[in-house]
């Protein structure tokens, strides 16, 4: 299995560096997971064919969902058009995209995507990948994805603060993708809803997982010291999830 990071921006991109999305290559099958802002113009660039077997949108916050018009119009009109891929999002995400088209359930949105809402605890085969999904501590629905293949998993933790289902979904995985909002002393407690570094490699640590990739930086943060602070507390190999990185999980 492989993971390409097509984004990693937390909150807003920045020139060369879109927001979260991430294309996970498991086996045959390709899945990309959140659509934030400059991830589809980046996955043009990793894979000018438009091979993806399913799209998974973990909430409805814009840095990772906004990206879902373009790709949109994307699969609609561009050179390798086509319908019926399958997006999964949690609960009233679609309806969200919709009404921001303002569409009816008779547009081309719903036809172009086979919209599948997915609720914690669900499982989901696509191709040769089985993903799993829990509630993450946001603050709105949100899905931390557990993705695998026989033998190696990798789990992604979309948006979350130190608690709800993420530790679960990610013990023992081979590969944890984590958000690390948050950098230095005192961010710990500062904010529910995002992850410092140093929480991140504790989380790490406690789950056991074999490799930890730092995502959703806040933009200003120097990603070598996050990568230093979550280490201190992981124990374990951290990388920052730059763009463009490619992984072997
Ligand atoms: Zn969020």
């Amino acid at each position: 299995m492989r993971l390409r990071v097509l984004g990693s921006n937390g909150t807003y991109p920045t020139p060369g560096q879109p927001c979260s999305g991430y294309l996970v290559e498991a086996g045959g099958t390709r899945i990309m997971l959140d659509a934030g802002p400059g991830t589809v113009a980046a996955w043009q660039e990793a894979d000018p064919a438009g091979h993806l077997d399913a799209l998974v949108v973990t909430h409805a916050h814009p840095d990772h969902c906004s990206d879902v018009f373009h790709l949109f119009n994307l699969l609609r009109f561009g050179p390798n058009s086509r319908s019926g891929l399958p997006a999964l999002a949690p609960d009233g995400v679609a309806a969200a995209l919709a009404a921001f088209l303002g569409v009816g359930e008779d547009h081309a949105f719903h036809r172009v995507f086979a919209w599948r809402t997915v609720a914690p605890g669900d499982s989901v085969q696509v191709g040769e990948a089985a993903l799993a999904f829990a509630a993450t501590q946001h603050q709105l629905p949100t899905l931390g994805v557990s993705v695998s293949v026989p033998g190696r998993r990798l789990v992604y933790s979309a948006d979350t603060g130190p608690g709800g289902g993420l530790p679960a979904l990610a013990a023992g995985a081979d590969l944890l993708l984590c958000e690390a909002t948050l950098q230095g002393e005192g961010a710990d407690g500062g904010w529910p809803y995002h992850l410092s570094a140093a929480q991140a490699g504790t989380l790490a640590r406690e789950a056991g997982v074999g490799r930890l990739l730092l995502t959703h930086l806040a933009p200003m943060l120097d990603p070598a010291r996050s990568a230093a602070e979550a280490a201190a507390t992981f124990g374990g190999p951290v990388q920052w999830a730059a763009p463009g990185m490619e992984v072997e999980v």
